[in-house]
């Protein structure tokens, strides 16, 4: 069941232990009560399927998983990853990162995660609608999905599309639930989907990798100058969450000097251009023989080279103890989930490296996803009741500064604009990664805890503990 860990002798699941375990030293718990450790560390409920998919003449039995980590706050919620690689271990553990994210970033939702043991890219769309139609009826005859009970989301492996066909299976078995669009999200944007969803991870990696860099005594004591501006940035995976952290990366002026993907790297020291590397992806099925770039065949080895911030945005465990030691970046960013084993974290940090963790760094997707349920609550679009008003109350005060100074204002007209719905999700994702931010700075500085992992597991298990405690749970 439980796969073990390239280049470790435990699992993935024993690894997020070790990373809690490290955290509970800085807790004050009342005496007696140190089991709500145990009670916040256990999954709630696995739900390990087997269901019969009729694919061309053959059926095929598919092996499938929903893990809820925790209920201390519902719905559950996570995505669900499309992968051969899934396996129980593997999403046990990622839905006990979901509990512990939500818990950072204050979105009220217990910790879920679900996988599909198939390779998205070798079966046909009419199959992936039929494995996904049929994985979300196994979870609707469990109770394992409900706008109120677990809401998943896209993953690994999975995106809008299935979010939509979820949505569809689940709406056709509760007629007049007026709130079955909350029942998923990540949905498009016709199927009650929310704008700036889809770049909302690779978003909230740059802003907080941005403010991280605006601290100028964190940044000089690492090395680095203050800002993001001319920093050389290596991002592994251009997947969703790569491509978009690419992508603000580039716009605000960081030089990416290498995009590793499963076939290998490309490298270009003085800077990639994301959208044309894109293109050249699109064209020719491969990042590699981009021009301008230099090909590095073994796609692991893009990691070991020169650079100023390292993203691993594909999958866990890149970062283990035999290439920690050759890691040359001095802030490792973690945009995909579990990217640095245990152990490599250790040797990180005796070189000084900064690594900002997925708990915290990754969590702009489920931010997102938040408000994206919200809006589906709500049955409104935001922006919708307010834009035309705050618009015509902008005009008028311009309106009224000019007529006492006697004098035109020199404001842009989009300026005076009411805030859209995108506008809107932006600002709250930018202030929650912002405030997340700072949040687990203060742990660290308070506590005087060297890793900024282990600061964050204090900040989320402080904040679960407290749910629980008002709960009643404690006496
Ligand atoms: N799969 C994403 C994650 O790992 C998003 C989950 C969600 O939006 O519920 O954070």
């Amino acid at each position: 069941m439980s796969r073990k860990n390239k280049n470790n002798t435990y699992s993935f699941f024993n690894c997020i232990e070790k990373n809690f375990d490290k955290a509970t030293k800085y807790l004050s718990i009342k005496k007696g009560f140190s089991g709500i450790l145990e009670q916040i560390k256990a999954c709630n409920s696995i739900y390990s399927m087997h269901f019969p998919v009729k694919i061309g003449e053959k059926i095929k039995v598919i092996e499938a998983y929903r893990v809820q980590h925790s209920h201390h706050k519902l719905p559950c919620k996570g995505g669900i990853r499309y992968s051969t690689k899934v396996n129980q271990d593997e999403i046990m553990t990622l839905s006990a990162l979901m509990t512990y994210k939500c818990a950072i970033v204050d979105v009220p939702f217990g910790g879920a995660k679900g996988g599909i043991k198939i390779d998205p890219q070798v079966i046909s769309v009419e199959e992936m609608e039929k494995i996904t139609r049929r994985y979300t009826s196994e979870l609707i005859k469990k109770n394992f999905i409900g706008p109120g009970i677990d809401v998943p989301a896209p993953d690994y492996g999975s995106g809008e599309r299935e979010m939509s066909w979820i949505f569809d299976t689940f709406l056709s078995i509760s007629s007049g639930e007026v709130n079955a669009l909350a029942c998923v999200t990540g949905k498009p944007i016709s199927q009650g989907g929310v704008r700036g969803r889809k770049e909302a991870t690779g978003l909230g990696v740059f802003y907080g990798i941005r403010e991280l860099c605006k601290m100028k005594e964190y940044m000089l004591s690492i090395g680095l100058n203050a800002g993001l501006y001319g920093k050389k940035v290596i991002i592994q995976g251009l997947g969703n969450v790569g491509f978009h952290a690419a992508k603000f990366f580039h716009e605000a002026g960081a030089v990416i000097v290498a995009l590793a993907e499963r076939e290998g790297a490309i490298y270009n020291e003085n800077g990639l251009n994301v959208s044309n590397v894109i293109l050249h992806l699109k064209n020719t099925g491969s990042i590699l023989n981009y021009p301008e770039s230099k090909n590095i065949e073994n796609t692991e080895k893009a990691l070991e080279l020169e650079c100023d911030i390292l993203i691993p945005a594909a999958l866990e465990n890149v970062i283990h103890k035999n290439n920690a030691n050759h890691i040359k970046a001095k802030i490792i960013g973690e945009a995909a989930n579990g990217p640095v084993t245990p152990e490599a974290d250790e040797i990180l940090e005796k070189k000084g490296i900064v690594v900002v963790p997925d708990i915290y760094l990754n969590a702009g997707g489920v931010t997102v996803s938040y408000f994206e349920w919200l809006k589906n609550l709500s049955h409104v679009r935001y922006g919708r009741m307010g834009k035309r008003f705050s618009e015509n109350m902008n005009a008028e005060l311009i309106q009224s500064i000019e007529t006492v100074c006697r004098k035109k204002i020199p404001i842009r007209e989009e300026n005076l604009r009411g805030p859209k719905e995108i506008d809107l999700i932006r600002s709250g994702l930018e202030d929650t990664m912002i405030s997340g931010f700072h949040k687990i700075l203060d742990i660290k500085k308070s506590f005087g805890i060297e890793s900024l992992r282990t600061a964050a597991f204090v900040l989320s298990i402080k904040k679960i503990i407290n749910s629980y405690e008002k709960l009643g749970i404690f006496p």
